[in-house]
């Protein structure tokens, strides 16, 4: 596209935080030699993945883009990377992301942010946010720096950016990926997933990473259904709700646009639309803003000085002292805000008021999908009420927060969702289209995909 100018200099993305060659080099060199010995190959034999710094990876720091966790190297691997390993795949390196995933810009990483290879045409230069938590990941794909990446989505962190990059991603079920060796965000919320070029490279790198988990004790005891053999980009007999509370005030009319161009895609696939409702869609920020907070305080605990990483002391201190010097000097403003939050909404005084009617909010918003769900089989939303904003462009919190509006709700509902890029606006910026599927149908979301790219 004449608007678009893709950065094409790797290293200047910031996209990575370690770079692992030697991983990547090893698993391409078994991948040959399994060719030479005329063996059957591995599915992802020699693939160079790139690893959401979230995930252990034994032997190789894992921040989670904190300075908290700075030379922190497990020693285990997280389930889903050791199915990747186990599939022939290698690891390039670990990829930037906002710190502990808290954040839709990847500017709350401790290691800086992240730039996107994409950039507004018309003269207007201003870098821009590759999207986040999982912002090293959309960006390594889109820049062609890997073919594939994990993520991971507590409220939108691999649907958000991969739509502000122009590449897939898809969230599955809660309890389809182990969170096993994931360094937990908030606990009822966060899911690995894969982001890559295509609905099928998503489809083939999800069937690597998902599976039942023991160590997980919400990890769904299923079998994984054989997603990419079976994807086909028919939609007959498919009937696709639109719910109309996701035309929220001021979304741009190129969105709104895009929506319709979505809608026609599914229905030249053979699906029929209907219109549905939602109606507490805009109780789901504000519920998620309190009880993802309130999660994380509980899971940052553990960050004490003691048994990870960093540990600020001076001659003289006692141990409460170290504690509070360790996270003072380790934790970044963001998460410091969601600590305060996730404590004060679980304050004695507070808990009503905040938390527990937050989770009654959560049943309301999960039971407008269950309703949804007998007028149709799938959802067609945008993934955000955006495209890439300017890096530095969101200093307000809540202004942040806000772009999270339209991923969020199925996040609550533990529901598979994906985006696939839709095109482009008028400044030569990619937007993204977002499916939502019932339980468990990581299938029916993954087609409409097809679909629509
Ligand atoms: N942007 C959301 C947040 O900051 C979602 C992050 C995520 O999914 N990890 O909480």
């Amino acid at each position: 596209d004449a608007f678009v100018v893709k950065v094409s200099k790797a290293k200047a993305l910031n996209a990575f935080i370690v770079e692992t060659p030697d991983h990547a080099l090893a698993a391409a060199k078994e991948a040959d030699a399994a060719r030479a010995a005329g063996e059957t190959l591995k599915p992802l034999a020699g693939v160079p993945i790139g690893m959401k710094d979230l995930f252990a990876t034994k032997g190789f720091q894992t921040t989670a883009a904190s300075h908290i966790l700075e030379g922190f190297k497990p020693v285990y691997e997280s389930t889903v990377s050791q199915r990747l390993w186990d599939a022939g795949a290698g690891m390039l390196g670990k990829l930037n992301m906002d710190q502990f995933a808290m954040g839709s810009s990847n500017e709350t990483s401790y290691f800086g942010n992240v730039i996107s290879p994409w950039r507004r045409g018309g003269g207007d230069n201003a870098p821009l946010a590759p999207g986040g938590s999982s912002g090293g990941s959309s960006a390594a794909i889109a820049a062609r720096i890997v073919p594939g990446a994990t993520g991971t989505d507590t409220g939108g962190s691999i649907r958000q950016p991969a739509a502000f990059t122009g590449i897939s991603g898809i969230k599955p079920t809660y309890g389809r990926c182990s969170r096993w060796g994931v360094v937990a965000f908030a606990s009822s919320l966060d899911q690995a997933g894969p982001m890559a070029r295509s609905v099928q490279d998503c489809a083939i790198l999800l069937e690597n990473m998902a599976g039942f988990d023991p160590k997980d004790s919400t990890s769904l005891e299923l079998a994984v259904p054989k997603w990419e053999a079976s994807l086909s980009g028919s939609l007959r007999g498919k009937k696709i709700g639109i719910p109309k509370e996701y035309r929220v005030d001021g979304m741009p009319a190129e969105i709104e646009a895009l929506w319709q161009q979505g809608v026609d895609w599914l229905k030249d696939a053979g699906a029929e639309v209907v219109e549905v409702s939602l109606p507490h869609t805009k109780y789901a920020l504000p519920a998620y803003y309190i009880i993802a907070p309130a999660e994380a305080s509980s899971n940052l605990a553990r960050y004490d000085g003691v048994r990870y990483g960093l540990r600020e002391l001076a001659e003289g201190q006692n141990l409460q002292d170290m504690y509070a010097a360790t996270r003072a000097a380790g934790f970044g403003e963001e998460v410091k805000r969601r600590i305060l939050i996730g404590t004060y909404v679980l304050s004695a005084g507070f808990y009503d008021a905040y938390y527990t009617q937050a989770q009654k909010v959560r049943t309301l918003i999960a039971r407008d999908f269950e309703n949804a769900w007998t007028y149709c089989d799938l959802l067609l939303t945008p993934t955000a009420p955006s495209a890439a904003f300017a890096l530095g462009d969101k200093g307000d919190p809540l202004a942040m927060y806000l772009n999270d509006v339209f991923t969020v709700p199925s996040s609550l509902a533990g529901l598979p969702a994906m985006s696939v890029p839709g095109g482009l606006d008028k400044g030569g910026l990619p937007l993204g289209l977002q499916i939502i599927g019932k339980p468990l149908d990581e299938q029916g979301v993954l087609d409409a995909g097809l679909a629509i790219e």
